[in-house]
């Protein structure tokens, strides 16, 4: 039997170091700070909400962490702490599309606008946009979490006070707590994936092509966006060896994130919607085959992810959390 040749992608090397990365470590509270300045956010309470980062740069390139926990009843304080090390595995992740193979055989026909960039190259830039769509991913979704209310919940519901991404222990949790815990990763992510939708698509600028690299056609800007975004699960998959109950599995994950592209692109591009995520749902499969995203290249089982995450409106109704919804003004 003739094997397919599948592309190798290298997530931590060959290189790149942490040298190379350090420079844009700044970028991530700036990157944030643009979020903030978007969303103004109030309690049901009616109290401002404030939501303070906290990057912590460990000095050591692996330790990969993000939480996300109320600290400060009023004013109304979260804060949000994230390691270097889990930015730097993001900015590796992007590499893939910098690297040898071409992910995009359509690369050569991107436009360089900003002549100061032309040195760079299309492939760089390239990445360093998928860069900009993953720090993005990982900001929006511990903002998610206190917008929708979980930090609020699980400290005045459920006992205890941090949202931890990388902690999978499920000691202490009964199976209804794992469900509600799992059934906020999921109603984060959605949300995430509908802000994302959102800031992707005002960094292209008018024409919807893009403002320092103009793609050839819209497809192709969709294209690029769901590689981007699936390169962040299949930097997940690898960072938890798909373990643990709390959160989704990175195919679910991919999945829940590209919903949210369909509802954005319904609500604000109705006219292309059905022209895009035909070509998304496509390339989610093919992009989740080369880089080997477990359960995201069949469809039986994106048709069962999609069945198995209808527990999540089930658990909103459960839990209320409406109730503890911030609004975004
Ligand atoms: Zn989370």
């Amino acid at each position: 039997m003739k094997k397919r040749k599948k592309p190798i992608v290298y997530i931590g090397g060959p290189g790149y170091s942490y040298d190379h990365f350090e420079p844009l470590i700044a970028q991530i509270g700036s990157h944030f700070d643009e979020i903030l300045k978007t969303l103004k956010t109030t309690r049901p309470d009616g109290k401002t909400t404030h939501i303070e980062l906290f990057v912590e740069a460990s000095g050591v390139p692996d330790a990969v962490s993000a939480k996300a926990k109320r600290v400060c009843e009023d004013p109304a304080t979260y804060e949000i702490r994230m390691t270097t090390g889990l930015s730097y595995h993001v900015w590796l992740a992007s590499r893939a599309l910098a690297g040898e193979y071409d992910f995009l055989p359509w690369v050569k026909r991107l436009k360089i606008n900003d002549k100061s960039q032309k040195d760079i190259g299309r492939k760089e830039l390239l990445a360093d946009f998928a860069y900009f769509i993953g720090s993005y991913y990982i900001l929006l979704h511990e903002i998610s979490h206190v917008l929708l209310g979980h930090c609020d919940y699980v400290i005045d519901e459920m006992g205890f006070d941090t949202l931890d991404e990388f902690e999978e222990k499920c000691q202490g949790l009964s199976p209804d707590e794992i469900r509600i815990r799992k059934a906020f990763e999921a109603e984060a992510d959605r949300q995430a994936g509908e802000f994302l939708s959102g800031f992707f698509e005002s960094s292209l600028g008018n024409n919807g092509l893009g403002v320092h690299l103009r793609f050839p056609s819209r497809k192709h800007v969709y294209e690029f966006y769901v590689y981007a975004i699936t390169l962040v699960f299949v930097l997940l998959q690898q960072l938890t060896g798909r373990n643990g109950e709390i959160h989704p599995k990175p195919n679910e994950r991919q999945y829940i994130v590209l919903s949210s592209l369909t509802k954005y692109l319904k609500m604000n591009f109705p006219e292309q919607h059905d022209m895009l995520m035909e070509h998304v749902t496509m390339k989610a499969m093919e992009v989740g085959d080369k880089t080997g995203l477990i359960g995201s290249f069949n469809v039986l089982e994106v048709a069962k992810n999609a069945l198995a995450l209808g527990f999540v409106d089930d658990v909103v109704k459960e839990t209320g959390i409406r109730r503890y919804q911030h609004t975004v003004s």
